[in-house]
Order: structure tokens, then C-alpha cells, then sequence
């Protein structure tokens, strides 16, 4: 599978692999590890100067798992799952870093692992069937096939006000957090945003801080994360259970430790429905979400009975009525966006040290050197914390210049929305692989189970390229258009599509990305590793091999 042709750059020595991989997070470091098995050349360039993906970029305060840590971690390794001890069942981010980096060094990844390296733009050579990767830094190599590991939410974006650069405190966006931990003590904070991100940093922020200021533009409905440390007893028992847990993941719709209820939310008497969301309610992690009625996500009379619950929870929780209103979604019904998961996150507002700003009621301006002003009043801080979110899914991809073949631009093909085969690959973009790419089950998913589905396919699928001395490999248009109508029908149900979220491509941040689309795939894990052991089973229909 070697490359034959090379060309020499100007800009140094041109080297050449097997394959390169984008991104050393989750899925680019498992995927290293699987095709380095199949005696291929592969190099890894990632931007950040260690391993690690969402888990080194995001270290915002507060920052940890939404899934069970022991649901999160690789399956592949009993080894690995043996010897590393989670100390909470909703893991910290430090933790989840150190626990990559235990991984790193397991393996032994980072000798082809380049660093500090940021790809700019992938251009396919048609006449040498291969991928010319180039990076910021003007270094360039070339590789048989391109694997993007760039996961789905690695793109902050800032909000447009002006000023932003003006303020003379410390700012940063939660995505790319000070390495350091920052101390709040005696300060007086602003937090921009209120997704699943800037719920966590407000809930930790206002333990320390002098003031706290939450600007709000759109409240979510969140629910209790329940998290708690793992004893000896505890540790040993999920050791022991491990195989139980995944296959408990693999049976389940978004591969976490919750299955659905399959009732129907009205045709159950309303007592015994009560009672039933107050033990979602009660319940560690995601099971009010993923694990709640099914036509909840479908039905809106049975949203508006869930979303009812919430709201009376949130009413009970915020002390001051105004406030409690204030936080109360009137946009969407539960679970049709991201559902944070919080720890005393509504009792923060009954602090003295807090304030909650409605932007809907008074826009920010302007950022000025010593805070912001919104049309209400002027605020003074010390630090700026942006929550605002992320380019998801396609912004990773608009970022690089990526051309196929006759040079045509992905972000040209992907104007009015993505399209895919499986998530993985692009018609017209030979040898481009996408892990949990746009329209990938990756995207709606506990992710490192999808992961592991990911890339154990893609290093199949090598292995059988190699096998079979293929050195090119394709979607047809065909299979494309099937998979992409496949995709927008599975969705087409479900009331997140009608809502404004990044699930839909949404992100008033960044220009041309005001027009819904559908990002994820909402079919199912289990039914997307059924699809795609189909296709490979098949002899890789759906696919032209050359
Ligand atoms: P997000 O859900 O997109 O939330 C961004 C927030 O910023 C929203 O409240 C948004 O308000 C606000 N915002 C954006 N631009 C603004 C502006 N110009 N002015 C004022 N407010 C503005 O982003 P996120 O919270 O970073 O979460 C993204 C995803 O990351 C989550 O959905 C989740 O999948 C993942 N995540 C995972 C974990 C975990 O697993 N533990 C933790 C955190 C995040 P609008 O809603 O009005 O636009």
C-alpha cells in the first residue's frame, strides 16, 4: 500500500505514509493502534502539544463525564480496564486526561504522533491516489488514505461582540481553558451560556467566587447528575462486571447504560408516570434523558407531561419566583436539545453571590476593558467565561481545506447541509475516512462506544484493502443519496429537529450556519453497527474498490 510517487516540496522533505490520521483524541489514538497492528506507516498530526482531543482542550472548571466513567473508558483492553480505577462514577476532567495519557503510554503512541502540528488543508491527488496533507507551520506529508479524528465538538466559537479582545481581565472560551486551574477566589466572574458547558462551569465557578454574573440567552431543562465517589466494594464489582456493561451499552439506542421505555407516556395513569420520572429524577446520570419514555422524543403531548415535571422541579429549586421563570425553557420541550446534567446547579441561584441576566430582556453591547454592558447596565469583572459553544460536527471539516477529486471543496459540497455514506466517506473524496463524522451514529452516542465502532470498522476495512491489494476505495453517489435520505427520514419524527440546537447545524456564531439542517444520526448505535457490518460483509457494498 506504499505510495509509489512523490513529489519533493519547497518547504522541506515530504513524507510519506500509509495512512495519516487528524486528531489524537479518543478516536485517533485507537485508530493508530489498530492500523500500526496491520503493519501500515501511519502518522498522527494534532494540534495540541499532548493526547487527548476534547479531554486536553476542554479544562474549564467543572468540566466531567455526563456518561459512567466505567462506561466511557476502551473496551478493547482487559488489561487496560483491569488496572485503572475510576474514583468517581462521573469521572472529572483531569482524570479523563490522565486516564488518555495512562493509554498513550500503554501503547506506546506518541512516537507517531507529531504534536503542535494543526492541518490546514488535505488535497487528493488523483494521479497518485493519495492524500497531500499540509500544516500550518508549512510542513506537508502524504499518505495512501486520510483519517479525520477531529471529533464533533472541537471548533469554539465566540459570540460577535464587539470588544471581546478590549477587556483588560482574564477571558477565555471553555474550550480552550487555561491549562492551569484558575482561581476564582475574591473575583467577580461573568459565564456567557448556558449549555451543558457553561452549566457545569457555573455550578463550580459560583463555590469560590466573589460574584458570579450568568448571562442567559436561552434556558435548558437540567437534571440531576447524581455523581458520587467509587469505594473499594464498588470498584471491585465493576471490574468484575465489565463485559455486562458493555453489552448492556451495545443493546441500548445511544450506547449509554440506559435503555428506553418503551411505554407509551400517556397510556400509563398519571400516578404511577409521576412516579416514574421522579426515579429517572433521582437517578445517576442520563436515564432521564435517554432512558425516559420513548415518544417523548416524537409526541408532543408526551414532552409537554415530562417537560412539566422539570419545570415543577425547577419552580422548587429556585427560591426567588422571578428567577425560577427566568430559567425555565419556553422555546422547546425536554430532551429536544442537550440535556445538562448539574449538581446544585438551580441552587446556585439562591446565592447571594449570583446574578442571572436575561439577554432576551437586555442584550450585552459591547465588552469593555473593565467588563460589559448591556442595554441595562454596565458590569465590571475580573474574568470573562465564554460558554458559547461550538462550530459542531461540519466545523472541523470547514476549517481545513479539504479538496477532492477535479479539486472540489468538501465545504462547497457540504453548503446546504452533509452528506455521507455511513457517516465515514464522501463521494468524490477517495480514501477520506470520517470518524464519527456528520450523519455518523458517533454523533447521538455514548461516544467512545461508537468510537471503538468506528475504528474497528475503518482498520477492517484496511485490512482488507490490504489483503486484497485495493488502493482506492469510494462511496457511489448512490449509496451516498440512500444513506443521506435514510438519514433526514429517521430523523424526521423527532422533535429535536423542529428546535433550534447544534444538533441541527445551528450556530448563530458563524456565518451561514443559520439554516436547519440535521447533524447526527438518530437511528441507533445498534442499528448503525448492523448497517455497517452489513456493508462490510457484502464485500463492502455501497463502495467502488480500485
Ligand atoms: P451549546 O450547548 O451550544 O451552548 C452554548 C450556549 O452559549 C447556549 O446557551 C447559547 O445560547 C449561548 N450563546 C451562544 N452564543 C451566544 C451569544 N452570542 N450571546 C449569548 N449567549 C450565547 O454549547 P456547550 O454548552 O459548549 O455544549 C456543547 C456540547 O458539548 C453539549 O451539547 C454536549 O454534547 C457537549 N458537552 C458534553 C459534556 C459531557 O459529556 N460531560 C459536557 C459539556 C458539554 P442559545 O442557546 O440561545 O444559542
Amino acid at each position: 500500500m506504499s505510495v509509489e510517487t512523490e513529489k519533493v516540496h519547497p518547504a522541506g522533505q515530504l513524507e510519506n505514509f500509509d495512512v495519516i490520521i487528524i486528531g489524537a483524541g479518543m478516536s485517533g489514538m485507537y485508530q493508530l493502534h489498530l492500523l500500526r497492528k496491520l503493519g501500515l506507516s501511519v502518522r498522527v498530526f494534532e494540534a495540541g502539544d499532548g493526547v487527548g482531543g476534547t479531554w486536553y482542550w476542554n479544562r474549564y472548571p467543572g468540566a466531567r463525564f455526563d456518561s459512567e466513567s466505567y462506561s466511557y473508558g476502551y473496551s478493547f483492553s482487559e488489561e487496560l480496564l483491569q488496572e485503572w480505577d475510576w474514583s468517581e462514577h462521573f469521572a472529572a476532567q483531569p482524570e479523563t486526561l490522565r486516564y488518555l495519557n495512562h493509554v498513550a503510554d500503554k501503547f506506546d503512541l506518541c512516537r507517531d504522533i507529531q504534536f503542535s502540528s494543526r492541518v490546514v488543508s488535505a488535497i487528493f491527488d488523483e494521479a497518485g491516489t493519495c492524500w497531500d496533507v499540509a500544516l500550518e507551520d508549512g510542513g506537508r506529508a502524504r499518505a495512501r488514505f486520510l483519517i479525520t479524528a477531529i471529533g464533533p465538538l472541537s471548533v469554539p466559537t465566540l459570540p460577535k461582540i464587539e470588544g471581546i479582545e478590549e477587556f483588560q481581565g482574564q477571558w477565555f472560551h471553555t474550550g480552550e481553558a487555561p491549562h492551569e486551574p484558575v482561581d476564582f477566589a475574591g473575583k467577580r466572574v461573568a459565564v456567557i451560556g448556558t449549555g451543558a458547558t457553561g452549566v457545569q462551569t457555573i455550578q463550580e465557578v459560583a463555590k469560590t467566587a466573589r460574584h458570579l454574573t450568568v448571562f442567559q440567552r436561552s434556558p435548558n431543562y437540567c437534571a440531576p447528575l447524581h455523581n458520587s465517589p467509587i469505594d473499594g466494594d464498588t470498584q471491585a464489582r465493576i471490574k468484575a462486571s465489565y463485559p455486562e456493561i458493555f453489552a448492556k451499552c451495545r443493546a441500548s439506542h445511544s450506547a449509554f447504560l440506559h435503555k428506553a421505555d418503551h411505554r407509551r407516556a400517556l397510556e400509563i395513569p398519571a400516578e404511577e408516570r409521576e412516579a416514574f420520572l421522579e426515579k429517572l429524577y433521582g437517578e445517576p446520570g442520563f436515564g432521564i434523558w435517554v432512558g425516559n419514555f420513548r415518544d417523548m422524543f416524537t409526541d408532543q403531548k408526551a414532552n409537554d407531561v415530562v417537560s412539566e415535571f422539570v419545570i415543577r422541579k425547577i419552580r422548587q429549586r429556585v427560591h426567588n419566583r422571578e428567577v425560577a421563570e427566568k430559567l425555565i425553557p419556553r422555546d422547546h420541550g425536554f430532551g429536544t436539545r442537550r440535556v445538562p446534567l448539574e449538581t446544585n446547579y438551580y441552587e446556585v441561584y439562591n446565592q447571594d453571590n449570583v446574578l442571572l441576566v436575561d439577554l432576551n430582556e437586555t442584550p450585552i453591547e459591547r465588552i469593555m476593558p473593565s467588563g460589559l454592558e448591556t442595554s441595562g447596565d454596565a458590569h465590571d469583572f475580573d474574568v470573562i467565561i465564554y460558554a458559547t459553544g461550538f462550530d459542531a460536527v461540519t466545523g472541523g471539516f470547514d476549517r481545513i481545506d479539504i479538496r477532492g477529486e477535479g479539486g472540489r471543496k468538501l465545504k462547497d459540497k457540504w453548503a446546504g447541509g452533509p452528506r455521507t455514506y455511513l457517516g465515514l466517506q464522501i463521494a468524490g473524496f477517495p480514501n477520506l475516512l470520517t470518524l464519527v463524522g456528520p450523519h455518523n451514529a458517533g454523533t447521538f452516542c455514548n461516544i467512545p462506544r461508537c468510537i471503538e465502532q468506528n475504528v474497528e470498522w475503518v482498520a477492517d476495512l484496511m485490512g482488507y484493502l490490504k489483503d486484497n491489494n485495493y488502493t482506492c476505495i469510494a462511496p457511489t453517489a448512490e449509496a451516498e443519496d440512500t444513506w443521506t435520505e435514510h438519514v433526514y427520514e429517521t430523523a424526521s419524527e423527532l422533535l429535536m429537529t423542529k428546535v433550534d440546537s447544534w444538533f441541527n447545524g445551528i450556530n448563530p456564531n458563524v456565518e451561514g450556519k443559520d439554516k436547519r439542517t440535521f447533524l447526527l444520526y438518530a437511528g441507533g448505535a445498534p442499528a448503525y453497527r448492523e448497517k455497517c457490518d452489513e456493508v462490510a460483509a457484502n464485500g463492502y457494498e455501497g463502495f467502488v474498490l480500485r
